[in-house]
């Protein structure tokens, strides 16, 4: 019999008691929990009880909330192991990646935690005698943080933690697909002892509730990770309110191979960067532009390590890719593929769904490489989300950099060269947030993340960056004789 769970609104677990099943994307027949299918008003009474707790919250020192965050993150330290299992079991990724989910959460707090003493305005000398001018932050109110299910640990800590800290409560609203971890993140937040109302949970379709959330007056700030699509859906009703809004979407990453001599490196950098998680990374690369004479070995490297991957269960030993999500997502990428061999270019590995054993109780689909490719195919132009790779062979840098640059997206973006003249070029040239030289689309814990372009809106996250968007200024001229 599995668990029930419910929203956590005003320090109380509750619902309106209407619930789904979450499946294990594993093994379908497995169900992981049933979580509430909220309605608007059950959103209305978490901003409501956001609000209220904001009057108190605010008020405390910048030390004093991080005193409270210091607790939760010395529990969520405690728990990376439990939590990294409940993520794999969620969401599929393998353990080990699961695992470093909650790590590397507790890293990004570690750094929030200090942005207490940092949250600094500015001084500047008066045009008048007797007067002090200085801008001051002030936290921005309740915030609706809305995160989608490829990062479920992660990504809620890296919006609720920099809004708790800069003085903002919150109103958590999870991917529908995976709403345990945030379960369990709030059940931390519970233990750590925070007062009521200044973290709330509420669980339900995106859909259905999404509207209500971002559509109430008393929320003044909605950071939100996820879709190009429901990003622009949000910046709507964020403008509509003047509300502040911070957007995180959709990526086509590409990566650039010209003149490196170190191939085999590329190629497993790449490989990583393509295939962590399944492809199902907004800072995935997915599509490669190589040097037309390079190609040929840098395509027989990357189907040489595909090949070595271990397709299986996130919990059993030695599994490097897990299922995909679920099967609405294993039919959209597996249509991609279709499609790129009906416009023409070849499958160089994989490009099957695999199937018997335990392959048959999930949606595993092998990592691909796709070659042959062209600008105008699908594969080269949208987001797929999935363990497929692109290969496009370019005539000269330049080329290279305008196939990249082409793209509607603009989240991240990796260059191979040993040419210093090709990496200054890149560096000023490529359209994205952020930008890899000779290595693959990693991020750090305090470097700040975001996108341009159709990629993301507002300041950029993590690190000292978030404040920006969780805090508001204030200009204050004081005349003291
Ligand atoms: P999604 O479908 O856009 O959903 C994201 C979140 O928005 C979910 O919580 C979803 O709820 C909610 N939502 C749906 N409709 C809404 C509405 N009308 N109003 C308010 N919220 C609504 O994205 P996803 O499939 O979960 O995640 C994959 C996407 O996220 C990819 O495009 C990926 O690139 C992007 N992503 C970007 C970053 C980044 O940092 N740039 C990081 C990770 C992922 P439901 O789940 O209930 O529909």
């Amino acid at each position: 019999m599995s668990n029930t769970y419910e929203n956590f609104i005003d320090g109380k677990w509750t619902s309106s008691g209407k619930y789904y099943d979450i499946h294990n994307p594993a093994d379908y027949d497995e169900i992981i929990g049933r979580f509430p299918l909220s309605e608007p008003r059950d959103t209305d009474a978490a901003v409501l009880a956001a609000h209220k707790a904001f009057l108190t919250w605010s008020r405390l020192l910048p030390m004093e909330r991080a005193q409270y965050v210091e607790r939760f993150v010395a529990l969520l330290d405690e728990k990376t192991n439990y939590l990294g299992e409940c993520l794999c079991m969620e969401q599929g990724k393998p353990l080990a990646e699961a695992v470093g989910e909650p790590s590397r959460g507790v890293k990004e707090c570690r750094y929030v935690i200090g942005e207490a003493t940092r949250l600094q305005g500015i001084s500047l000398p008066s045009e008048r005698q007797g007067v002090t001018n200085t801008v001051v932050r002030e936290p921005i109110g309740v915030v609706a943080a809305i995160t989608p299910w490829n990062f479920p640990l992660l990504t809620p800590l890296r919006k609720m933690i920099p809004a708790l800290v800069a003085g903002c409560t919150v109103v958590l609203k999870p991917s529908s697909d995976t709403p345990w971890c945030s379960v369990l993140l709030l059940e931390l937040i519970e233990k750590a002892g925070f007062p009521s109302g200044v973290v709330n949970l509420i669980i339900g379709r995106g859909s259905e509730i999404g509207d209500t959330l971002c559509g109430n007056p008393l929320v003044r700030g909605i950071t939100f990770t996820g879709s190009t699509v429901v990003g622009r859906r949000i910046n709507k009703i964020g403008a509509e309110h003047f509300v502040k809004v911070q957007l995180e979407m959709g990526g086509k990453n590409p990566a650039i191979v010209y003149d490196y001599a170190d191939i085999k490196t590329a190629a497993k950098s790449i490989a990583a960067a393509a295939f962590a998680n399944a492809g199902q990374r907004c800072t995935a690369v997915s599509r490669v532009l190589v040097k037309r004479q390079q190609a040929e070995e840098l395509e027989q490297a990357i189907v040489a390590i595909c090949k070595e991957y271990k397709l299986g269960p996130g919990l059993e030993k030695g599994t490097t890719i897990g299922p995909v999500v679920n099967k609405k997502a294993g039919d959209s990428i597996m249509g991609y593929i279709q499609k790129a061999r009906e416009q023409g270019a070849y499958i160089a590995v994989g490009g099957n769904r695999l199937s018997g054993g335990v392959y048959d109780k999930g949606f595993y689909i092998e990592p691909t490489l796709i070659t042959g490719v062209t600008a105008d195919m699908s594969v080269a132009r949208e987001e797929i989300f999935g363990p497929v790779l692109t290969v496009q062979r370019v005539d000269s840098f330049e080329e290279a950099l305008e196939v990249a640059n082409s793209s509607e997206y603009g989240l991240a973006s990796c260059v191979f060269t040993d040419i210093q003249a090709n990496i200054y070029t890149f560096m000023r040239e490529s359209q994205s947030g952020m930008v890899h030289i000779n290595h693959g689309s990693v991020s750090e814990s305090f470097m700040p993340f975001g996108g341009i372009k159709m990629s993301g809106l507002g300041p950029f996250s993590i690190g000292t960056t978030n404040k920006d968007f969780f805090t508001n200024l204030k200009v204050i001229y004081n005349q003291y004789i």
